[in-house]
């Protein structure tokens, strides 16, 4: 399926005209629709919710998007904590999904009343040491360990994995939270990511729903919400199908219908932490050619670099790129292949390139550049190697306006924390006085 660009090269001009490039721009229309689509898929269920993985894309304003449609925040850290609390986001809407926890963290998420989804047997003593009494709703993540296959090969190595408790200790987890005082009791398993085609959630909710019966049978404890938490995928590349969310929501009915229903087991609530789906493909870097340079390969430096998006140097991850080109130019996304070009941020490191060997229009500099998919795991990812500054957000409105939703990092950010040093609230002073001079 051919790639399109959610913006048009004309509003990306006017919007590039405004906001200095590289930033991420997100679409609003394209986060609703999808939105829309996941609660529809999963409608048969009236306990079904969708608790966002914050950590795909923490900012405010498209979690509050999401909050349109009843999502909660799938939290693990201490500062996605406070973002969901900042929003007003509390108790059961928020799943904590957290591993090799803080206290401060178990703290704060018992603070707000959050569902605790322990990670491992360990963390319920720690749990009551740190934080308090064991609250009345609460989740245990399972590992099955050894490798997840599906009919078509092996999707992941939870054997290797460092998450969730083996089957006998969540066994005796569920016992000893019972015996602490839990009431209501959840599941979880995350088995493998960025999965494609539509049969993984309905595979992984097999597993998570036999499981819950002999839980029930063993244990007496009743398992009241099954989480199938995140790991449906996107279609990065042009030729990758996208995930059919209908036909998963209804892959997870059958197994719901042939496993739970009989068991008498048809009141057990699902709920999903999705990011990637909920926010990647609804997100894009833009970018522009400052740069065209061409030794033994042919290369494009972009102003962006993997501060901005790690992805490709972290994972070597496709990204797909439109070219867009400029103002007064040929409008590029049109145009057909001529170049291959290996397209390159500024980092000293070589592994900082967006594209290798990608056949891509004639770049010319000042073009402007989308790179695909950047909305989950694009900004949030983003670091400060080099000294690079992090960029701006951009929200493309469903009525065709735009909302910077964070600024771009400043040399004053960068510096803030050496403010311990005589030299570097001198820096700070310095960068503060040029950024206002300059804006
Ligand atoms: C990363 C993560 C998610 C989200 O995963 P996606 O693949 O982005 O949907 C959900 N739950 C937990 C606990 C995670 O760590």
């Amino acid at each position: 399926m051919p790639k399109h660009p959610f913006v048009s090269k004309d509003r990306l001009v006017d919007i590039a005209d405004h906001v200095p490039t590289p930033f991420h721009l997100y679409d609003e229309a394209g986060i609703r629709a999808n939105a829309e689509a996941v609660l529809d898929a999963f409608s048969w269920n009236p306990g079904f919710k969708e608790y966002f993985a914050v950590k795909a894309n923490p900012n405010p304003a498209l979690i509050s998007i999401l909050r349109d449609y009843g999502f909660g925040c799938d939290c693990s850290s201490d500062t996605e904590l406070m973002i969901a609390d900042a929003l007003g986001i509390g108790g059961s809407d928020i799943m904590f999904s957290s591993n090799d926890t803080p206290a401060a963290d178990f703290r704060l998420a018992r603070d707000l009343g959050a569902i605790i989804n322990f990670d491992d047997i360990s963390h319920i003593d720690f749990f009551e040491r740190v934080a308090g009494p064991i609250p009345e709703t609460v989740s245990c993540r399972f590992n099955p360990g050894g490798l997840f296959r599906l009919a078509n090969g092996i999707m992941d190595n939870p054997g290797d994995s460092k998450y969730g408790m083996t089957r006998e200790q969540l066994a005796q987890a569920y016992r000893m939270l019972a015996d602490r005082g839990a009431k209501t009791f959840g599941l979880h398993a995350f088995l493998a990511s960025n999965t494609h085609g539509n049969e993984y959630y309905p595979a992984l909710a097999r597993i998570l729903f036999e499981l819950a019966v002999d839980i029930a049978r063993e244990t007496g404890v009743r398992i009241g919400f099954i989480n199938l938490s995140g790991g449906v995928g996107i279609p990065y590349r042009p030729d990758e199908e996208p995930c059919d969310i209908r036909a998963i929501g209804e892959g997870v009915r059958r197994a719901y219908e042939e496993v739970l229903v009989p068991a008498g087991m048809d009141d057990v609530a699902l709920c999903a932490e999705m990011g990637r789906f909920m926010m990647g493909p609804y997100g894009c870097l833009v970018t522009r050619a400052i740069h065209e340079k061409h030794i033994y390969k042919d290369y494009i430096g972009v102003d962006a670099n993997a501060c901005n998006l790690i992805r490709p140097a972290m994972y070597d991850a496709y990204h797909h790129i439109t070219v867009m080109g400029q103002a007064n130019g040929p409008d590029k996304s049109r145009m057909p292949a001529s170049r291959t070009y290996d397209v390159v941020g500024n980092l000293c490191e070589n592994n900082d390139k967006f594209a290798h060997d990608r056949e891509l229009p004639e770049i010319e500099t000042g073009d402007l550049l989308v790179i695909h998919d950047t909305g989950a795991h694009g900004h949030s990812m983003g670091y400060n190697y080099n000294g690079r500054l992090r960029s701006a957000e951009v929200l493309l409105r469903t009525d065709g306006s735009c909302e910077l939703i964070r600024r771009a990092e400043t040399p004053a950010d960068y510096f803030s924390t050496l403010d311990v040093l005589p030299v570097g609230r001198a820096l700070i002073e310095r960068t503060r006085a040029q950024h206002a001079s300059d804006s």
